[in-house]
């Protein structure tokens, strides 16, 4: 399941919230097995943090950031190469009942969320809108959840390339091995 692609593609960017949501959308999908996050009305700065982490923890050849400023192109593109387009969205289908026919889709897939209220037509341009509950929560809640499901905690055992500190698992304390120039 890890070796197929997952995209996440993320809509607006609320001016009241601080960067910090921002950044912690990008920082899942990293972590929680995706390859690549569009993201539009976002600053090119956002890009300084995601290189910084990847630089210390490893990714630079597994998960690439992208501004984009026409996201009905990328949705028109990604569905020309044959991906299939789910949207996150508290009014969608519940996660229970279409998880599993998600799941043996062959095809990549490209994760919709929104950072507040999405246009009405991604409704229709998507494949499948699932919901995780029909109660409102957070963007990235809805994307942590939806895709350990997908990927059914095996995201987790994703080699991140290069970095310059690897963590130990360990059950007190933190063991961080530095890797040497
Ligand atoms: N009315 C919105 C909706 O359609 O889900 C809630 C807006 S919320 C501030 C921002 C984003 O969080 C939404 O665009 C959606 O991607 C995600 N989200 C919030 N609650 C969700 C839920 N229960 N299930 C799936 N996605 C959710």
């Amino acid at each position: 399941m890890l070796n197929r692609e997952v995209a996440v593609l993320r809509i607006g960017h609320r001016l009241v919230r601080d960067d910090r949501t921002t950044t912690h959308a990008i920082l899942v999908s990293r972590a929680f097995g995706c390859n690549t996050m569009y993201m539009t009305d976002v600053d090119e700065e956002i890009k300084n943090t995601i290189n910084k982490v990847n630089d210390s923890w490893g990714g630079l050849n597994e998960f690439k950031l992208e501004i984009i400023d026409n996201w009905k192109k990328l949705i028109k593109e990604w569905k020309e190469k044959q991906g299939k387009i789910i949207h996150l969205t508290m009014y969608g289908l519940q996660i229970n009942e279409v998880i599993d026919e998600i799941k043996i889709i062959g095809q990549k897939i490209l994760v919709i969320i929104g950072a507040e209220k999405v246009p009405k037509e991604i409704y229709f341009l998507s494949d499948y809108n699932i919901s995780i509950g029909n109660q409102p929560h957070s963007e990235i809640a809805a994307l942590a959840i939806f895709l350990d499901r997908l990927f059914e905690g095996k995201q987790f055992d994703r080699r991140f390339s290069g970095g310059k500190m690897k963590i130990i698992p360990s059950d007190k304390g933190k063991t961080v091995i530095r890797k040497k120039k």
